[in-house]
């Protein structure tokens, strides 16, 4: 018998369409992971790591098994004010790191959309930013990492000593072994506000004109798409550009350094808690209005481009996610899936046009799209292209025949997006098939991921169900 607290719980992505019941233990020390290895070893079982369950789809869940949950191990353990180069415990937060770095006048290099995300979970899954296609992944901030591997050994690694380990743990979707601490760097930031500005972009192709134009200029850029238009109109959206202030263009910069003025404010005008918004955005979900709310957003836009540029904190921008809480409960009780194909630069405007009119086509139009430009990351798992993502976030029905039809319709633009060379990032992933694993990353990479699994969790310990589906 254990003397492992494990407590049986539902397991969901952040999506809540996919996952199930898992035994969960959340550990405050390495040695306790260890222990949690040994012991579920012994009973013949596997572990799926956690960090914030922030991952869309199915990838730290685990049907009928145990989930070690990483979110208690929540030390910032240093941060060198000199360089910003910081060291964590796996559970810390990009909210955590923030609000510690930016005191300093640093800024995490990498952040994700939603502040909730843990370091072990960004290290394992590799995630990018605004600025992916200027600053690279998370993974290429990250110094050193200690790795305890189902084998039981605690690996202190860096580029330099270990680079197969190093490059396929950071991307390994938590396959190799648990981070326990992390090393990496954030940056030096003049003000606690960036410079930004909305700019229309009439269709598909002129966003993606607008990223080609302003990647060399820009350091984050990012467009909201509305994808109920069609015809001229399709792939219209607004792109947000952000740019980084220079030392002294901003009188009051260093007043934002505050983490209190950079937090996403809990009260819209000061008075509705945001907390309350989420069961008006699911009317407009349900009742099938959501067409209308991305039109008048649309139109909103072009107020936004004529007051730009303006100054906003770097919190702000960031996590426009974060404004309202528990957004994604809009979607219950079906809950969303996120379908996002990354795309070569070539056929971007081939695939993403062809894309959206399918959905058109087949009655299932995403009410949330976000396009992104990206350049290539050394990673193993690497689901990065020198072109395009765009994020497509889809309401699942209960009903089972409406939910099959979803998978499918995903199922077939995954093919489209793998024939061009395109690529999938699983952390928004709930459909893709075993096949397309070594479509995704090619033969060869699979090949040598395939290796380390080997060496480094001979046992097959740690699966997931995103793993048991892409047949890891
Ligand atoms: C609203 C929203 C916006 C988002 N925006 C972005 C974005 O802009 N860019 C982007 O790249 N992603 C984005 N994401 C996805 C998110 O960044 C990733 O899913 C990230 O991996 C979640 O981190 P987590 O801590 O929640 O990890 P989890 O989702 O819990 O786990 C993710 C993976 O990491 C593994 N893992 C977790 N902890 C460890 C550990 N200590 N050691 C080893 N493996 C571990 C798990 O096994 C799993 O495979 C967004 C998600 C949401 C909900």
């Amino acid at each position: 018998m254990s003397s492992l607290a494990w407590r049986d719980e539902d397991v969901r992505g952040f999506g809540m369409a996919v996952g199930g019941p898992g035994s969960v233990l959340r550990p405050t020390t390495a040695e306790q992971i260890a222990q949690a290895y040994a012991d579920v070893a012994a009973r013949g079982g596997t572990i799926a790591l956690r960090g914030a369950g922030q991952s869309y789809g199915d990838a730290a869940t685990s049907h009928n098994g145990h989930v070690l949950d990483l979110s208690r191990m929540n030390r910032i353990l240093s941060f060198d004010p000199a360089t910003g180069v910081a060291a964590v415990e796996p559970g810390v937060t990009v909210r955590d790191l923030w609000r510690h770095a930016i005191s300093y006048g640093f800024w995490p290099r990498v952040v994700s959309g939603t502040m909730a995300v843990s370091m072990g979970g960004a290290a394992a899954m590799n995630i990018h930013g605004k600025n992916n296609f200027a600053a690279g992944s998370f993974g290429e901030c990250i110094k050193s990492f200690d790795l305890l591997t189902p084998r039981g050994e605690l690996v202190h690694c860096t580029r330099e000593s270990d680079p197969e380990l190093f490059h396929g743990a950071i991307s390994g979707f938590g396959m190799l072994g648990c981070f326990t601490r992390l090393e990496l760097e954030t940056k030096r930031v003049h003000s606690g506000r960036l410079r930004i500005w909305g700019i229309v972009a009439r269709d598909l192709e002129h966003n993606l004109q607008i990223l080609e134009d302003l990647r060399g200029q820009a350091d984050y850029l990012v467009s909201w798409l509305d994808l109920h238009g069609k015809g001229r109109a399709l792939g219209r959206g607004l792109m947000h550009r952000g740019d980084l202030l220079k030392s002294g263009e901003d009188p009051e910069g260093v007043r934002f350094f505050d983490p209190i003025l950079q937090d996403v404010p809990g009260k819209l005008f000061g008075a509705v808690p945001k907390g309350w918004l989420w069961p008006g955005m699911w009317c407009a979900v349900h009742l099938r209005q959501v067409a209308l709310v991305n039109w008048l957003k649309f139109q909103a836009g072009a107020r936004e481009e004529r007051h730009s540029p303006y100054l906003q904190t770097h919190g702000a921008f960031h996590f426009l996610l974060d404004y309202v809480p528990r957004w994604h409960w809009m979607t219950k009780p079906g809950g969303l899936i996120q379908f996002q194909p990354f795309v070569p630069q070539a056929e971007g405007l081939r695939v993403l046009r062809t894309i959206i009119e399918r959905c058109h086509a087949a009655g299932l139009v995403p009410y949330l799209g976000v396009l992104k430009r990206h350049r290539p990351d050394p990673f193993l798992m690497t689901h990065a292209v020198d072109g395009y993502s765009l994020a497509m976030d889809f309401a699942v029905s209960k009903n089972e025949r409406r939910r099959q039809q979803l998978w499918q319709l995903c199922q077939q633009l995954a093919e489209i997006v793998l024939e061009a060379g395109g690529r999938f990032y699983y952390a928004k992933d709930a459909v893709l098939l075993q096949s397309s694993f070594a479509r995704v990353h090619g033969e060869p990479a699979v090949t040598r991921f395939r290796a380390l699994k080997q060496k480094w969790d001979p046992e097959r310990l740690l699966q997931t169900d995103l793993s048991r589906r892409l047949g890891v």
